[in-house]
């Protein structure tokens, strides 16, 4: 079932401003994506390509100036839909810092639900739960500045699946992440998916967490460029290196030998297939 719908979206920051020549300051232009319920979508590009604004029109943060985002059938333009769009879908930012506002774990993982007005029995209890399901329970009382990058990270999207969402928006949630940080999180964020069902729509510049995703958008000046299953999409190197886009290393790697003469008829995307395959090409 459908549940985000982005329809021919163009979007300009300077909407306002008539003297502008139009057409020509659209950061995003004539993009259409949709994904269904229960995916895990990576949307992967440079920096400036529209992602993070793309990322804002899922939540209603930003109104397209024209086209049309559906969010379980809901129009964003519609204002007086924006509080059920928020409900239903949370966004997950760069920085942990940024987002953590408590002096304590569970006070800030209750943040959210308070603000909604959830009754006091079942804010423990969602934050118990969110708090059980990022792996961070027995952190529980501790000051936030005292945990680790991934840590922090895994207390803010406790605190976002605390209201119930039905799908996360992470925008590079691991930018700020050292490898160990990255690989709680990205383990995270599966597990959410697979046990919770919740959608997750995560935007990345690292082609190795865009893998594991089960569908990729690649967004290049604000455009979509191609999109499809992770082999789909990393199949097209030529494309990809064409737009300055980079491609897993197992990938690249293979890509090379095979313009090398080496005879290898599928490009792998994770370490171990490139290693059984070169196992297999060189025996
Ligand atoms: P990405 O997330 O891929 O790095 P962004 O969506 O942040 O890309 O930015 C897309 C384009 O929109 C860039 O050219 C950027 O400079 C511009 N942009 C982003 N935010 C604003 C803003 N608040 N006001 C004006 N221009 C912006």
């Amino acid at each position: 079932m459908e549940f985000i719908k982005i329809e021919n979206l163009f979007f300009r920051y300077d909407e306002g401003e008539e003297d502008q020549p139009k057409n020509e300051n659209y950061v995003i232009r004539d993009l259409s994506l949709s994904i269904n319920k229960g995916d895990f979508v990576a949307i992967v590009g440079h920096n400036g390509s529209g992602k993070s604004t793309v990322a804002k029109h899922l939540n209603a943060m930003l109104i397209p100036s024209m086209g049309k985002v559906y969010i379980d059938g809901m129009d964003t333009a519609d204002e007086a839909l924006s509080y059920d769009i928020r409900r239903k879908v949370g966004l997950v930012l760069q920085n942990p810092d940024n987002q953590l506002v408590a002096g304590i774990v569970e006070e800030d993982v209750a943040f959210g639900p308070e603000n909604l007005g959830i009754a006091p029995d079942e804010i423990r209890e969602r934050v118990d739960e969110a708090l059980k399901a990022v792996d961070m329970y027995e952190h529980r009382l501790k000051a936030p500045h005292k945990l680790s990058g991934g840590q922090k990270q895994r207390v803010a999207i406790a605190g976002i699946i605390a209201m119930k969402p039905d799908c996360i928006v992470l925008d590079e949630p691991t930018a700020m992440l050292d490898p160990k940080g990255r690989q709680e999180v990205l383990d995270t964020i599966h597990k959410l998916n697979r046990e919770n069902g919740i959608t997750v729509v995560m935007i990345t510049h690292y082609m190795e967490e865009a893998v594991t995703a089960d569908k990729v958008y690649v967004v290049d000046d604000g455009r979509l460029l191609t999109s499809g299953t992770p082999y789909e999409v990393f199949s097209q190197v030529e494309l990809l290196k064409k737009h300055r886009l980079d491609v897993p290393q197992a990938t690249e790697l293979c890509y090379k030998l095979r313009a090398c003469g080496v005879k290898i008829d599928r490009l792998p995307l994770f370490e171990n297939e490139c290693c059984a395959l070169l196992r297999e090409v060189l025996a």
